[in-house]
């Protein structure tokens, strides 16, 4: 089976090997308190830095989830007002859960097809402005330039985003906003138990201010931890390594961007020649590079995801309301060139 989930997701054919390596070595008993970890989280780190282009005084952290980062972010970074741009369900869930620890948490949502005007993003009174860069819900994407204006024309207040379904298959510019985060089971080809987050100076200086130290996992904690490479809890010692392992094999992400981008291109012309199948999204410009919505007859689409599975090809189900009414496929670097020939070949006769 050929997973297009677009998360969890297709793993690197490499992932079995490096466990098993990974149990050679020791890493599955690996004191998290030891010199070894913390040359290995010191590598990690560096390597995730050169090779997606993270600035160097930014600081890197390691949690279980993305989720997890949305409440590190509201419970160290937010004392009362945070602002939600998003036109998606999980752009709505990080409000949703942000809302419960910081009830001032305001939600901004824009239409699906059209991105909001930049200079319209201006809020006085926030703290930290959400955006999820990579809707991975409906396939939509907000464009790192409007991210960097929003950054601009609101100085006093951090900028999160939420990149789970981008970071590591698009070319991000790291300064355009203060804190950054991710999950390994989407664009990294990981196994699913690992969230990366990075956050700049700014950041940092922020959560020292704040200095919130109620939870195992404040940011403040977790800043002071790092710096002798450690975290507050024993983390996911084989996920860090083999995040390391997959690193280490990658492409510069300029390369990787480029080589999804035509991958994308490919999928939209396949689907614009289609009857049956519509892009979900018809804005060019509010389209993922790395999620692929397709919208068509509920019917014909449970069909061909039915037929699809009975083939070898698993394909994303809709998210939350769309889920009848679209099917999504991942456009993450792990997937082969052979593997999308087959999809689409499979695709042809309901097309
Ligand atoms: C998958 C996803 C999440 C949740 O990631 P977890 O690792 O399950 O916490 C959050 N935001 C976006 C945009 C996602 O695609």
């Amino acid at each position: 089976m050929i997973s297009f989930y677009p998360g969890p997701s297709r793993v690197y054919d490499a992932v079995p090997a490096y466990v098993k390596k990974a149990h050679r070595k020791g890493i599955l008993s690996m004191n998290h308190r030891s010199p070894e970890f913390e040359a290995l989280v010191k590598k990690t780190v560096a390597l995730l830095k050169s090779k997606l282009s993270i600035p160097a005084n930014y600081t890197v952290f390691f949690t279980g989830s993305a989720t997890e980062c949305w409440e590190i972010i509201a419970q160290s970074l937010v004392r009362d007002h945070s602002t939600h741009i998003y036109n998606g369900a999980f752009g709505e869930k990080w409000h949703a859960y942000t809302k419960k620890i910081r009830p001032a948490a305001e939600p901004f949502v824009f239409d699906a097809e059209m991105l909001p005007e930049a200079g319209a993003l201006k809020f006085p009174g926030s703290e930290v402005i959400c955006f999820t860069q990579n809707e991975t819900s409906n396939g939509t994407q907000v464009p790192v330039p409007m991210i960097k204006a929003t950054k601009k024309n609101n100085p006093k207040a951090l900028v999160a985003v939420d990149a789970t379904s981008s970071m590591g298959g698009v070319a991000l510019d790291f300064t355009a906003a203060d804190i950054w985060f991710a999950s390994v089971q989407k664009c990294f080809g990981l196994p699913a138990g690992l969230g990366i987050m990075a956050c700049s100076p700014a950041a940092l200086r922020t959560t020292k201010e704040v200095n919130e130290r109620n939870h195992y996992n404040s940011l403040v904690l977790m800043a002071e931890m790092m710096e002798k490479w450690q975290t507050p809890f024993t983390p996911n010692v084989l996920g860090i390594y083999l995040l390391k392992s997959v690193l280490r094999d990658a492409k510069p992400i300029r390369r990787v961007e480029e080589q999804l981008t035509l991958r994308q291109r490919e999928w939209v012309k396949f689907f614009s020649a289609s009857e049956k199948f519509q892009l979900l999204v018809r804005n060019p410009e509010a389209r993922s590079a790395t999620v692929i919505a397709v919208t068509g007859d509920s019917r014909h689409l449970e069909r061909v995801k039915a037929d699809a599975k009975r083939n070898g090809f698993l394909l994303g189900e809709g998210y939350g309301a769309l889920k009848r009414d679209t099917f999504r496929i991942a456009n993450f670097p792990a997937l082969k060139k052979r593997e999308i020939r087959e999809l689409m070949k499979f695709l042809i006769p309901y097309t």
